[in-house]
């Protein structure tokens, strides 16, 4: 690993970035700086010697060769969205993607789209709009989000019960790699069977292989209907066996299942403007399912008839179904704003995990009996993605506590207990915000050393001087 102190020859490396760049490229500015060093909650905070900010693939290598030929470590970012610590920098050269937004190429009859790293999410999608497509990916932060951090991340969202995750939507990428040179795999195939698929190295890669430039992404056909239905449960375990009904039912058609607590219904009701709850109830759950049809025909019988079905086998207690785009929309804020309210009720301890469907509803029960043994008074704010086995699981200190000391305290070993019973449940301690700083002790204990040492000569192959995005993973 390289040394993360401060270089004595920053100036040198900032005059021959500029002279690479151009001034708009590079930047000292503190108050510039200052949102990119700090992290999207506000809990980490971290320094750079510079600023870079790339309009181009050839500015990026540019860049890259500069740093790497001055034995400058390196750390990529694009909306600086990702809760696990992992594109703040903490001494690397700050290489900002934002700038590289440009939308490359759109092929609808290959059902595919080339944009570039720093393009939002929201962007990607009313551009697969704008062709008559669809791209699914759909996630709280997408109005910040890029395509190179999602990439990076290998990003979920609410979708993922249908569509899968990154890896899922990617179909090329474009690559700076540690040492400066490009990689150019941006192929729109499906069918590509010609050695290693290295494109999966860098999803998820958590910049720690290189800088993603562009990448290529599938569309799919805009679904001709969607229906979105807010229930009111009584257990998770009802809201698993609703979803199984759901799919059945639907022929597969649910595109979204997601588990929303009382209590954080409560917290976006009382932070977020303009969201009251659309069935109140004293019942401890709340369930969101959206469900996509290729035909509008007959889609309302369908919702229907699976709502009817999961009251008539008791799993749901009331249910409403949005009877316009408005209020699909006003049901989805609800959900997405969860952890924006989670924000403002306090510092939280973020578990990140998934386990076997099958299994959520003893996970929920077992943690709970943790966090309330462990951390009296504590708040839990669980809720997510019930399709993927995906939680949220996230504590909050006690009122009153000093949240700092709880986090780095007791907090500690809640988390621990939490991950050790994660682990037995044979799950992941990480399902879809991927490991960055916060995670990486987790991951060494928690890997077995055989995948460790096939992770680090992957890294040892790619970036041998360790530049890229160090401390970060492994
Ligand atoms: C309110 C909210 C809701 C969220 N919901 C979800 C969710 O449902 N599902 C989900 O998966 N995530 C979710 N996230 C996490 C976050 O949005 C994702 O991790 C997202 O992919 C980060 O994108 P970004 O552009 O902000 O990346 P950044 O935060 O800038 O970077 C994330 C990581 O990727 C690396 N990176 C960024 N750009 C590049 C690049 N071009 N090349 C190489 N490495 C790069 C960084 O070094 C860092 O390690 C949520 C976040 C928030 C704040």
């Amino acid at each position: 690993m390289v040394d993360l102190e401060p270089h004595r020859n920053a100036d040198e490396l900032v005059r021959r970035l500029t002279d690479a760049l151009g001034p708009r490229g590079v930047s000292t500015d503190a108050h510039e700086l200052e949102p990119l060093i700090t992290d999207w909650r506000g809990r980490w905070k971290g320094a750079t010697p510079v600023l870079v900010k790339p309009a181009s693939t050839a500015e990026a290598a540019a860049a890259v060769s500069i740093c790497s030929a001055m034995g400058f470590p390196m750390t990529p970012q694009g909306g600086n969205s990702g809760l696990v610590n992992g594109g703040v920098p903490y001494g690397e050269v700050l290489i900002s993607m934002r700038r590289m937004d440009k939308v490359r190429e759109v092929d609808p009859l290959n059902d595919s789209m080339i944009l570039e790293a720093g393009v939002i999410l929201t962007r990607a999608q009313e551009t697969a709009a704008a062709h008559g497509r669809f791209f699914p990916l759909s996630l709280g932060a997408e109005g910040v989000a890029t395509i190179g951090g999602l990439v990076s991340t290998n990003a979920g969202g609410v979708a993922v019960l249908r569509y899968g995750m990154m890896r899922d939507l990617v179909l090329g990428i474009e690559a700076v790699l540690p040492d400066g040179r490009i990689w150019n795999g941006l192929r729109g195939l499906r069918k590509d069977n010609t050695g290693y698929d290295l494109k999966h190295l860098f999803i998820g890669g958590e910049g720690t292989l290189g800088v993603v430039t562009a990448a290529s992404l599938k569309l799919f056909p805009a679904p001709a209907l969607r229906q979105t239905a807010w229930a009111v449960v009584g257990s998770c375990e009802d809201a698993v066996a609703c979803l199984a009904l759901a799919k059945a039912y639907t022929g597969g058609a649910v595109t979204g299942f997601e588990l929303i607590p009382a209590f954080g219904l409560d917290l976006v009701m009382k932070h977020i403007p303009g969201v009251r709850d659309p069935l109140p109830s004293s019942a401890p759950w709340r369930v969101l399912m959206e469900i996509s049809l290729a035909r509008p025909e007959g889609a309302r019988d369908v919702i229907e008839g699976c709502l009817g079905a999961a009251a008539e086998a008791g799993l749901i207690s009331d249910a409403v179904i949005a009877e316009s785009e408005a209020q699909a929309r006003m049901l989805w804020k609800i959900r997405e704003n969860i952890a924006v309210a989670e924000r403002a009720h306090g510092k939280a301890l973020k578990h990140d995990v998934s386990v076997p469907v099958s299994r959520l509803p003893e996970f929920m029960s077992r943690a709970e009996g943790l966090v309330r043994r462990l951390a009296p008074g504590a708040d839990i704010i669980a809720f997510g993605h019930v399709g993927d086995g995906n939680m949220h699981y996230n504590v909050t200190p006690p009122p009153g506590a000093d949240q700092d000391a709880f986090l780095e305290g007791e907090g500690l070993i809640v988390s621990r207990a939490v991950h050790d019973l994660v682990c037995d449940l044979n799950g992941s301690i990480s399902a879809e915000h991927g490991i960055g700083r916060l995670k990486r002790d987790e991951l060494a204990a928690r890997k077995s050393p055989v995948e460790m040492d096939m992770m680090r000569a992957i890294k040892a192959a790619l970036d041998p001087r360790g530049l890229m995005n160090p401390g970060r993973v492994l």
